[in-house]
């Protein structure tokens, strides 16, 4: 089988410990056997991105701004144990928030199932996909504790000169909390274009919750932005598709994802977004068994996986004993990107490779055969053999072999 040659490069950003040790064996296993591809390399590993003061970092986003798909390891978020571990100069910024600030995107998370490991929520049958707006709201707060009684006051002054404009939020007659969030037009309508363009590509519905019979500014102000992003740019696209975007009150949105059968994206502002997609991966099984990609909404695409790099086992592994780490989400960030590269280049033979890569993997957990963390959740099974870090990827191989 003569390889296939990829028309336009895939930037490659390597990371850390054990996931650092599964690139590696993914990429010579199951995917340059299979495919020429210009990888424009850069090392996130903690050594290089302190060696670089971080610039790597930045020159990775920026690459990926110039060839439109990237796929990224997991990488070390240092904190002040890290700092000592690595004797770095600073403690470095997460560079997933540094790629998010330069791509200025939007995270989307789906779980990646299987028939042996089934989902807690048994009406499930399809992955739902969570998109969580990454701007604002509590986590970007101002907040104060109250000591006693006083006035707290909404207060807007214009950048023209105009008067500041005031709303009294509480007349306290004792003490208590006060909190102040905002949002940008800006970011929420990055937001609304990231979560149609995504639905659009996975051929599913997009459903939107917020509280905007509560919050008649605020919440109501996302519900604007969608609808009026969907009636401009994919109402047309979407009908044509067979799709459709569902608005709904959050908590009529939480009750029917519980009912449903799942297939669809779910744009969840940014709170709503943190706590419903650890509801999912846990409902799902493993954090391993959950694909990521950074959609921004200028059209570039950033694969990774859910998960972290791994440390305990990373450490068992440089002391020699052997691993049993899933490189299931590692492989769907492959081939998330090398689908993405083919569909932009309209080389479907690409697309056709992605889909066996992904198909391979699955079938190999179908089989019975897979690591530690997916047997301690599979339903038991005389089929099920536990197997090693390597030779998981090597399983996969020998299906996907067969496959081309
Ligand atoms: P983690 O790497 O996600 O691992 C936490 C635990 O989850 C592991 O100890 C393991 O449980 C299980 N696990 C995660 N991925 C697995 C896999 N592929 N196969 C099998 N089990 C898996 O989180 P962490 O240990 O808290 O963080 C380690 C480092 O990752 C930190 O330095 C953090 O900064 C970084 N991090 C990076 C990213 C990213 O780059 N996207 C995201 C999160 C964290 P058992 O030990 O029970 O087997
Ligand atoms: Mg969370």
């Amino acid at each position: 089988m003569p390889k296939l040659r990829l028309k336009s490069p895939i930037v490659e950003m390597d990371g850390d410990e054990m996931t650092r040790v599964m690139w590696q064996w993914v990429k010579e296993e199951l995917v340059l056997p299979f495919v020429e591809v210009d990888l424009v390399y850069f090392d996130l590993s903690l050594e290089n991105r302190d060696r670089t003061d971080d610039q790597v970092t930045v020159d990775a986003a920026n690459a990926i701004k110039q060839y439109g798909v990237g796929v990224k390891c997991a990488t070390i978020t240092p904190n002040a144990q890290r700092v000592a571990e690595y004797n770095l100069k600073q403690q470095w910024r997460s560079p997933n928030a540094t790629i998010r600030g330069i791509l200025d995107g939007t995270v989307f998370r789906t779980p990646i199932l299987v028939s042996r490991v089934p989902p807690i929520v048994r009406s499930w049958q399809k992955p739902i996909t969570i998109g969580r707006h990454a701007y604002g709201d509590v986590y970007a707060n101002q907040e104060y504790r109250v000591p006693g009684a006083g006035k707290a006051e909404l207060v807007f002054t214009p950048a023209d000169g105009a008067a500041p404009v005031r709303y009294t939020i509480h007349e306290f007659k004792g003490p208590g909390i006060v909190q102040g969030i905002h949002n940008r037009d800006d970011s929420m309508q990055g937001f609304a274009r990231a979560c149609f363009m995504l639905g659009y590509d996975m051929k599913v519905d997009v459903w939107l919750g917020v509280k905007d019979t509560i919050s008649k500014t605020y919440d109501a102000r996302f519900r604007q932005i969608f609808e009026e992003e969907f009636e401009t740019n994919w109402r047309a696209r979407y009908e044509a598709a067979g799709l459709t975007f569902f608005f709904t009150l959050i908590d009529d949105a939480v009750a029917r994802v519980m009912r449903s059968p799942g297939g669809f994206l779910w744009a969840c502002k940014n709170y709503d977004g943190d706590v419903m997609s650890d509801m999912l991966a846990s409902a799902c099984g493993s954090l391993a068994m959950m694909s990521s990609v950074l959609v921004s909404p200028n059209g570039y695409f950033e694969y990774e996986a859910a998960h972290g790099t791994v440390q305990k086992h990373y450490y068992r592994h440089r002391a020699g004993e052997e691993t049993s780490t899933n490189s299931m989400a590692l492989i769907a960030a492959w081939a998330g990107a090398l689908r993405k590269r083919g569909e932009l280049d309209g080389t479907p033979e690409v697309v056709g490779f992605a889909d066996r890569l992904e198909k391979a993997a699955l079938e190999t957990v179908e089989s019975g055969i897979m690591t530690a963390d997916l047997v301690r959740l599979a339903t038991p099974s005389p089929e099920i053999r536990q197997v090693n870090t390597l030779e998981f990827i090597r399983q996969v191989r020998i299906r996907l072999e067969n496959m081309n």
